[in-house]
């Protein structure tokens, strides 16, 4: 019967419910705080509501999502995901809603960074609190379960009134398929739920228990690997186990995608070029492999992430990209490639202090050279990355960040967007509960973002020109996206400016008095 058949309802909010009309990176600009237009408007423009079907059942849902909901199918639990728009009927009768996030109150990048300098909430923390309200409210109703869980499950420690307010019941941190089954097991039993659980290593799962999805992925991302090697002290990743999918789970997810009409796929992995690699040494056979793995079941595929060090490996070893770009060229309908990478800093002394394996096979001291390199061939290639770089990381000094803006400005000739990011070290400070970050700005730190602004106002109109949305069919969407660059370019420039009397001084991020839940 419609509506009554689930115990367990899996969900998020409307901000990652949603495919960003088919470009991820669209869904960034819910990372920002509303500008232009009215929030409720600017939610519409970059996360439109998904087609469900007659359960609001998504047809496409988040990838982390899928795997919870495949793991509990698996263990012949009665689960599903749920639309936002669709729970109200089916929440009479859940034992537990469960919900994922990236980024629950935007404490992540890049939305703490918008948070920093606009001082305005962005807009997916606005909305998912809305939500979880809402879910809250509702569970006081029905008294179902909630568990949250997610890359984001951190954040919940750094809202515990808001934790409380809502009543969540277990906050699960790290790889959910092995400890979403023992959770759903105490449901069901009626017994006594964890209020916090760290996935440490016993619960990690191994390649034989990772489910393979049983509905589509956002934009058709399958996962090819999960952890990294190269061990940067600021990234969680690299804490998890490094493992390989194997091309049978790879292309049964394919499937799956394909048979929900999804043609677009993203090749998901912390470093695609790692895929069954030596060490940080791509390997030809297995990435051609995987390759025309995926240009089989797809009409166009994007790469999540590779690192910059990895592409000119592959490249100096017998044109590992040139011969991959052929196979997706040539198969695919496509004629670019899109790909997040992370620049991270042009200071060969930070390299060293924090990411010394971000060069690697080459040494820290080659890592701007390196980069510069990554970017011409990515540009030959017609690869277009979106590319990070983080400020303020601990012990940072302004030669060091003139050390980026040098290398920021050699990438001018390379066609990529680059964004900033801060790194943000969070807390409650003594005497001020409500103040949870703050970063000290600099003149270096404006200057670095003002070449990024101006970099990427830049490549942008290139880039919608050229591949988005190229053609005269395109011509008035490409106009008017073209002023809204400019637009946004201005916006950024001034924002930059009236910062100018911060510098030597701080930003901070505050948090909000938390309205009541009515009983
Ligand atoms: S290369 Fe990227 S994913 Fe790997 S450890 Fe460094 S920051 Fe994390």
């Amino acid at each position: 019967m419609v509506g009554s058949g689930y115990d367990f309802v899996i969900t998020t909010d409307r901000t990652m419910m949603s495919n960003h009309h088919g470009k991820e990176f669209i869904g960034f600009l819910a990372t920002g705080p509303a500008y232009f237009f009215p929030e409720r408007v600017w939610l519409r423009l970059c996360c439109p509501k998904p087609k469900v079907d007659k359960e609001g059942k998504p047809i496409e849902a988040p990838y982390g999502l899928r795997k919870v909901e495949a793991a509990l199918i698996d263990a012949g639990y009665k689960a599903a995901i749920i639309d936002p728009d669709h729970l109200e009927k089916h929440l009479r009768h859940a034992k537990a809603v469960m919900v994922g996030h990236h980024d629950y109150f935007a404490y992540g990048p890049p939305s703490s960074e918008w948070w920093l300098l606009t001082g305005k909430e962005p807009v997916n923390r606005v909305s998912l609190m809305r939500f979880m309200r809402w879910l809250g409210e509702r569970k006081r109703r029905y008294g179902f379960k909630i568990i949250v869980g997610g890359p984001a499950a951190w954040q919940w420690l750094w809202e515990p009134e808001f934790w409380h307010s809502v009543g969540v019941d277990t906050v699960v941190d790290g790889e959910a398929e092995i400890v979403i089954k023992k959770i759903a097991e105490k449901i069901v039993n009626g017994e006594p739920l964890p209020k916090y659980v760290y996935v440490g290593a016993s619960d990690v799962p191994s390649i034989e228990e990772i489910p393979v999805i049983k509905g589509a992925s956002v934009n058709g991302l399958v996962e090819v690997m999960r952890g990294c090697p190269r061990g940067c002290k600021f990234c969680s990743v690299t804490l998890r186990p490094l493992r390989f999918m194997p091309y049978e789970k790879i292309e049964a997810e394919l499937k799956v995608n394909r048979e929900a009409g999804i043609l677009d796929a993203i090749i998901h992995s912390e470093d695609v070029l790692l895929y069954r690699a030596k060490g940080v040494i791509p390997q030809e056979e297995p990435l051609i492999k995987l390759h025309k793995l995926f240009t089989k079941y797809t009409r166009s595929l994007a790469w999540a992430h590779a690192s910059l060090a990895a592409i000119v490996t592959a490249q100096r070893n017998g044109k590992i990209i040139t011969k991959l770009t052929d196979i997706i060229y040539s198969e695919n309908e496509q004629d670019y490639l899109g790909v997040e990478v992370g620049i991270e800093t042009g200071s060969i002394r930070l390299v060293r202090l924090y990411m010394a394996g971000k060069a690697a096979p080459y040494p820290p001291e080659k890592y701007p050279e390196i980069v510069e390199e990554a970017f011409a061939i990515m540009h030959e290639h017609r690869i277009v990355p979106a590319a990070t770089f983080i400020l303020n990381l601990p012990g940072e000094r302004p030669e060091d960040v003139m050390a980026t803006v040098e290398l920021l400005e050699k990438l001018r000739p390379y066609r990529s967007l680059i964004v900033p990011m801060f790194f943000v070290p969070m807390g409650s400070l003594k005497g001020d509960k409500r103040i949870i970050a703050r970063v000290k700005v600099t003149p270096e730190h404006l200057e670095a973002f003002r070449v990024a602004v101006r970099h990427s106002a830049y490549w942008a109109k290139d880039i919608m020109a050229r591949f988005y949305l190229k053609g005269p069919k395109h011509a008035l969407t490409r106009f008017l996206l073209s002023r809204f660059v400019n637009l946004v370019e201005s916006k950024a420039m001034k924002i930059l400016s009236s910062l100018e009397h911060f510098e030597g001084k701080e930003l901070t991020i505050e948090r909000k008095e938390l309205p009541q839940i009515p009983a």
